[in-house]
């Protein structure tokens, strides 16, 4: 992740003790994606009842809405453990080997990037997920021997930020496979008011809407902003975290009234300055602002396209008309008249 990022998203790691107790334990204190909720629901339900393991899942969206912590709740609900890990850190058949035979019945396990898994582990992954075995290879050239060992059931649950970018042959596995969206400002409020409530600080209902406006969607980031208004209402020595207190202190940050920091307006203005408003292409981009092509598009542009201020196009990516009032540019209409007439055709 680039280091710019870095202001939006916590980097990935061991979450901290705070963070486990935000984490909600069950899908009744999980907030929003009602779909989701509903299905899995149902899902859970029936697995108990057959005692079966829940199917394998497969959660896609940007980082920070939940899926590890979905990941959680679902162990919990089917009275087994998480165990977490990730594509990249699974380097050698070995290393899945490793964790798929130390799991226990109805455990889940959970990797984050998993289109990140290297061809011969994911080979390793798929008799594991269709009937729970394992093929090891054991000795070398005409004395190898080909092992079965027999694994517990459990459940697999793989995240990625892009679903496109998973094999077919690994995404056919999955039985259950849903997509997490950008969360509402309502929502975000709730999982503030939630949030203060496990912090122990006290909000209002317009203090948490203000940092629900402004978390670009993202729980995590409401969460974030939750914890950095509590350190200013310390300092000013209020107990409550009301509207103005939240807008001071995330004007303080420098996070404005559509939820942009400097980061966002510094993409909107490399785009307009540098590229005259686009049609620019990812990779072009993220060089001018020295940042992962990656880290653009799952963290940046999910919300700046949800606000309507950037477009993607077949030919790259462009600014819209109301990215430049937002910026307060002046917008020449005939340029931008004809590059509209130029796509269209
Ligand atoms: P992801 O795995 O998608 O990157 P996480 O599951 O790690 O996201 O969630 C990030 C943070 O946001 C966690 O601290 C979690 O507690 C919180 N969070 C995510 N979704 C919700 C939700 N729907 N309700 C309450 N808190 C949430």
């Amino acid at each position: 992740m680039g280091k710019n990022a870095e202001n939006l998203l916590a980097p990935s790691g061991k979450p901290q003790e705070d963070e486990l107790k935000l984490r909600p334990r069950t899908l009744e204190e999980f907030i929003g994606q009602e779909k989701i909720k509903e299905k899995l629901l149902i899902y859970i339900e029936a697995a108990k009842s057959r005692g079966e393991p829940l199917d394998h899942c497969l959660l896609y969206g940007p980082p920070g809405l939940g899926k590890t912590t979905i990941a959680g709740i679902i162990a919990h609900e089917m009275n087994g453990q998480l165990r977490v890990t990730t594509g990249p850190a699974l380097e050698r058949p070995g290393d899945l080997a490793a964790i798929l035979t130390n799991l226990q019945p109805n455990d889940v396990l959970f990797i984050d990037e998993i289109h990140r898994l290297s061809s011969v582990v994911e080979e390793v992954l798929y008799p594991g997920m269709e009937d729970y075995h394992l093929d090891i290879i054991v000795g070398k050239g005409p004395m190898a021997r080909n092992i079965r060992l027999q694994l517990p059931p459990f459940t697999l649950i793989g995240a990625t930020t892009r679903l496109g970018l998973l094999t077919s042959p690994l995404r056919s596995r999955f039985g259950i496979v849903e997509q997490l969206t950008l969360y509402r400002p309502e929502e975000l409020a709730k999982i503030a008011i939630r949030g203060a409530a496990v912090l122990g600080v006290k909000i209002t209902e317009e203090g948490a809407l203000t940092i629900g406006k402004r978390s670009r969607g993202t729980p995590r980031i409401a969460l974030r902003l939750l914890k950095r208004v509590r350190d200013v209402a310390q300092v000013k020595n209020c107990h409550i975290i009301d509207g103005t207190l939240a807008e001071t202190a995330l004007e303080m940050l420098g996070i404005d009234y559509m939820g942009l920091d400097e980061s966002d307006r510094k993409y909107l203005k490399v785009m307009i300055n540098l590229f005259n408003g686009g049609p620019v292409g990812l990779t072009t981009l993220a060089a001018a602002l020295n940042e992962e092509p990656q880290t653009i598009e799952d963290i940046y542009e999910p919300f700046l396209i949800q606000l309507g201020l950037v477009e993607k196009t077949p030919r790259g990516r462009r600014a819209t008309v109301k990215s430049y009032k937002y910026l307060g540019i002046e917008l020449n209409t005939s340029v931008w008249e004809q590059e509209q007439l130029d796509l269209e055709g």
